[in-house]
């Protein structure tokens, strides 16, 4: 058991918004951080002390950061085993790179859960085209989603026939991937969860989320689900917390069936997109846990204040010129957050709006309002 006080240096492996949001959180409660990524001027490097730009690849560099901090955590899950190895013979790496290893590769993600008994959408592996031919006829309306490096909808194409699926395919330079059944969901949602260094777990009230295009859009919490599938889905979280050993956070995204059956559809072993209502509506926001976990201090109350409401920003908004923002900060109970991000480009996460209100339903309609508004 290591303790990391305040004080002590965090490095984040990967610098965008999510190691932003957990440096200002780290900066606040006294800590120093370093972020290691092959971009300069990035969303965490513009509020971390130090930004190291380099390739993961470059493990040279990759030994001084690590040397250079206390403990080294991710904001970004695609980061080379090697990297994350290297890390660890210099510094403490939380959580433990095999986490990451399982949760970089959709089919190492789904088998694990298959093995261990978690709830998880039908599926195949495909590594060659006879895997294909073999598994699509009699499958099911099927989405073919890339193994690797795959976030937000990307490498994902809906398929219905042998001729569909191999298009697709091509179009992935058949790499490695996964064939997955289509799931008629009711709805999503997610749990952000914590585990601490002792064991010690957290949990905040599920969001409901909304995509569009794969991408998130909206989330709200607390979900209008019933207090039987909220307890099933923060069960499910901590098995997975458990089963992992994660010490950090963890966020696992679930599709709601029509008959009410909760199916895993990914993990994030960091902070997500559907927790940033907690920096502005719990005591204790998912950064700030990541923080107290990895740092091996207690962990804080997930109690949430006020029900609140999250839109993302993407790149779009900025389609006809600077958005409005004291259009929508003129809404008193709106809070903006931005990402430092200079080029808007469409699909690309700038920023997002955070509305808390009396119930989730009221922020969901009033934080839509205000992104309305920025167009205004
Ligand atoms: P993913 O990147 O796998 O989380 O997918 C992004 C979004 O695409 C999900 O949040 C869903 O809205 C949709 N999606 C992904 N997989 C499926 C599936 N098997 N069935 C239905 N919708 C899906």
């Amino acid at each position: 058991m290591k303790i990391v006080l305040p004080g002590s240096t965090i490095g984040v492996l990967g610098s965008g918004q999510l190691g932003r949001m957990f440096a200002i959180a780290a900066r606040r409660m006294g800590y120093r951080v370093h972020t290691y990524s092959p971009d300069r001027d990035s969303p965490t490097g513009q509020v971390a002390d130090v930004e190291i730009d380099a390739p993961y690849e470059d493990l040279d560099r990759v030994r001084d950061f690590a040397s250079a901090v206390d403990v080294v955590t991710f904001e970004f899950e695609n980061v080379p085993a090697a990297t994350a190895e290297t890390a660890a013979q210099y510094a403490l790496v939380r959580p433990a790179g095999d986490v990451l290893h399982t949760t970089q590769h959709r089919l190492r993600e789904k088998t694990f859960l298959r093995q261990h008994g978690f709830p998880v959408t039908n599926f195949e592996a495909i590594r060659t085209s006879e895997d294909l031919l073999r598994t699509v006829p009699g499958f099911g309306p099927a989405i073919l989603k890339t193994a690797g490096f795959g976030y937000d909808g990307k490498g994902q194409y809906r398929v219905s026939s042998p001729a569909d699926a191999q298009a697709a395919w091509q179009k992935m330079a058949h790499q490695e991937a996964v064939l997955e059944s289509v799931v008629d969901f009711e709805a999503e949602l997610s749990v952000v969860g914590v585990r601490g260094q002792n064991g010690d777990c957290a949990f905040y009230a599920p969001s409901a989320n909304e995509h569009v295009g794969g991408i998130l859009d909206i989330s709200a919490s607390p979900s209008p689900f019933t207090k039987e599938v909220a307890e099933t889905a923060i069960e499910i979280t901590r098995g997975l917390l458990e089963q992992l050993n994660v010490t950090g956070v963890l966020c696992v995204e679930f599709f709601l069936t029509r008959d009410h059956r909760l199916l895993v559809n990914e993990l994030a072993p960091r902070p997500h997109n559907s927790g940033h209502l907690t920096i502005d509506a719990c005591i204790t926001s998912q950064f700030e846990q990541q923080l107290r976990a990895v740092c091996g201090l207690p962990l804080g109350s997930t109690e949430m204040l006020r029900p609140a409401a999250m839109a993302n920003l993407l790149g779009d908004v900025w389609a006809a010129g600077e958005p409005n923002w004291a259009a929508a900060l003129a809404l008193p109970d709106v809070k903006l957050h931005l990402y430092g991000k200079t080029e808007p480009r469409p699909g690309r996460k700038m920023g997002h709006l955070t509305a808390t209100a009396a119930t989730p339903e009221a922020a969901a309609a009033l934080v839509r309002t205000a992104r309305s508004h920025l167009l205004s």
